[in-house]
C-alpha cells in the first residue's frame, strides 16, 4: 500500500471551485460555456465547477495524452476519445486536473484551435510550473503546487486513488 499524505482539504478545494467558478461567471456574462474535460483526471474537478456555473453551459469530454522530445512542444499527442461536438465558434474552456510539464495541453489546444472556437481558455485544478517545458498558461488555476507526485480528486496513481476526496501526496512503498 502507498501511503498518500494530505496536502489540499475537501474544503480547501470546493472553496476554490465555488472561487474560480464565480469568475468564470462574471468574465462569461452573456455568453454560453462550452467546457471541454479532459479525461479521466479532469472529471471530479469538471462536475463540480460547471455545477457552480450560472451561465449556460454544455459538456464534452475528451481524453488525450501526450508523448515528448522533453523539451519544447514537439511532443505527439495521442487523441484517445475525441470531442463528441464541434467547437466552431463557441466559447471553450478546457478544464484539466494538472499542468505539469504542459506538453500535452500546449499540443491539445493547438489541436483545437485549428477548429476554429470562439475563443479557448484553460481552466486547471492544479499547476506544477517546475517541471514545465513548454509556454502555456492557464486563464484560470486553482492551486500552485510543488514538484510532488499527487493523487486524489480525480487524479490517479496506477488509476487508484482518484475517488479520494482530497489531494495527497504519495508516498511510494517498495514491496
Ligand atoms: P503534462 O503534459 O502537463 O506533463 O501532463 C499532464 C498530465 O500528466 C496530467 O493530465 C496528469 O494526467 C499527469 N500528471 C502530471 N503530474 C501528475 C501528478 O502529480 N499526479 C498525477 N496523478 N498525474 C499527474
Amino acid at each position: 500500500m502507498d501511503i498518500i499524505h494530505e496536502m489540499i482539504t475537501e474544503k480547501q478545494i470546493t472553496d476554490k471551485i465555488s472561487e474560480m467558478a464565480a469568475q468564470i461567471n462574471k468574465d462569461y456574462e452573456g455568453k454560453e460555456i462550452h467546457l471541454i474535460c479532459v479525461l479521466k483526471g479532469g472529471v471530479f474537478f469538471c462536475c463540480e465547477l460547471a455545477k457552480r456555473i450560472t451561465v449556460p453551459v454544455t459538456i464534452d469530454f475528451m481524453a488525450v495524452s501526450s508523448y515528448g522530445s522533453g523539451t519544447g512542444s514537439s511532443g505527439r499527442l495521442t487523441v484517445k476519445k475525441d470531442l463528441d461536438e464541434l467547437i466552431e465558434g463557441r466559447h471553450c474552456i478546457i478544464v484539466e486536473d494538472i499542468i505539469d510539464t504542459g506538453l500535452t495541453l500546449s499540443l491539445a489546444k493547438k489541436m483545437l484551435l485549428a477548429r476554429n472556437p470562439a475563443s479557448l481558455n484553460i481552466c486547471t485544478l492544479l499547476d506544477k510550473p517546475a517541471r514545465r517545458v513548454t509556454k502555456i498558461e492557464a486563464l484560470y488555476t486553482g492551486f500552485t503546487i510543488p514538484d510532488k507526485f499527487v493523487a486524489g480528486y480525480g487524479l490517479d496513481y496506477a488509476q487508484k486513488y482518484r475517488n479520494l476526496p482530497y489531494i495527497g501526496e504519495v508516498e511510494f512503498i517498495e514491496d
